[in-house]
């Protein structure tokens, strides 16, 4: 195995903390709440709404477990046996506990994560890297768009939990039909709109309702769009080309892609996010 080992690229080795699961509660036919606690996380606040970890899994025919010394892994492992790593958001952090939520869709049998998030246990335990996080309800808006499907909807949560003092909100949150709603914050100035996927590919329903319901007139707007990379290319162009919406206004990025695992999809990121740059270039120079 040596000559296989050290093939990774190097990277500055980070520590991976320990989670345990503590609860799972199903929200949706797509969605399962798992509570969970890590002591490391004891202390900590969380400043944005969009904070993220990196939830590590042993590949397949690995000879190691967690816990595991994430350097030492990365060091003697071959590059096909290092950690693979999922991404999800977290929210409900108890600085004084190290408690806190996520939650899995659950799109069937295919992925690692999605299924651990639906069959695992409590009392199982789970490595991961973060947090990581960038994007919280500013005061400066008045108004803030958020769109995404069931995998940002534990970020439009948390933003819409985080709304300053008197500005308002539209979430437009893309489920598959009517009978699979979860809870969500809401409150004075919120307005939740359901978008049915009713069978339609991910994202498209999405586009066409943020779309069709267009900037909003006369209001400081901050834009949330996160979810499938094929309704984020749609929406850049709503945004960007069509409404010429200042880029610091809008946090936007594929969380997912149809037809891909996260490593594809985070290793062919940006070149899709280059593709789209320079489309959006091309036709606002137009
Ligand atoms: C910053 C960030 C935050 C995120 N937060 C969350 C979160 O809180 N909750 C959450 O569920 N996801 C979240 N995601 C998305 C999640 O990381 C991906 O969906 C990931 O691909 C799931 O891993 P997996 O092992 O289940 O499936 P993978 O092995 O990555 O993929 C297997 C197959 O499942 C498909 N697939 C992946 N995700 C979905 C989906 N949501 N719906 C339908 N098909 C899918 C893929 O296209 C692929 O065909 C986040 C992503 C990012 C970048």
């Amino acid at each position: 195995m040596a000559d296989q080992a050290n093939t990774a690229p190097k990277r500055k080795a980070r520590k991976a903390h320990e989670a345990t699961v503590t609860g799972r509660r199903q929200l949706s036919p797509d969605l399962v709440r798992l509570s969970l606690n890590s002591p490391d996380f004891v202390g900590q606040e969380l400043e944005f709404t969009d904070h993220y970890i990196k939830l590590l899994f042993v590949p397949e025919g690995a000879d190691y477990a967690w816990p595991f010394d994430a350097a030492q892994v990365r060091e003697e492992q071959p590059r096909d046996k290092q950690p693979i790593t999922r991404t999800y958001t977290i929210f409900n952090l108890n600085s004084e506990t190290g408690d806190f939520e996520a939650d899995f869709v659950t799109h069937g049998d295919s992925g690692l994560a999605g299924p651990w998030g639906r069959d695992v246990e409590v009392g199982a335990k789970i490595g991961f890297f973060g947090p990581g996080g960038k994007w919280e309800p500013e005061a400066s808006y008045d108004h803030f768009v958020f769109a995404g499907d069931e995998s940002a909807a534990p970020a439009i949560s948390a933003g819409l939990a985080r709304l300053p003092e008197g500005a308002t909100a539209t979430a437009y949150i893309e489920i598959e039909s009517e009978d699979r709603t979860f809870e969500i914050p809401t409150g004075e100035g919120i307005d939740i709109q359901w978008v049915y996927r009713n069978g339609a590919t991910h994202g498209t329903e999405l586009s066409r309702i943020v779309r069709g319901a267009g900037v909003p007139e006369g209001k400081k707007t901050s834009w949330f769009v996160h979810g499938v990379a094929e309704m984020i290319k749609e929406m850049r162009r709503f945004l960007f080309v069509e409404s010429e919406i200042p880029r610091e206004d809008v946090s936007i990025s594929g969380y997912w892609r149809i037809g891909m695992t996260e490593d594809q999809w985070q290793s062919s990121k940006q070149e899709f996010n280059a593709e789209i740059e320079a489309e959006e270039e091309r036709l606002s120079t137009r």
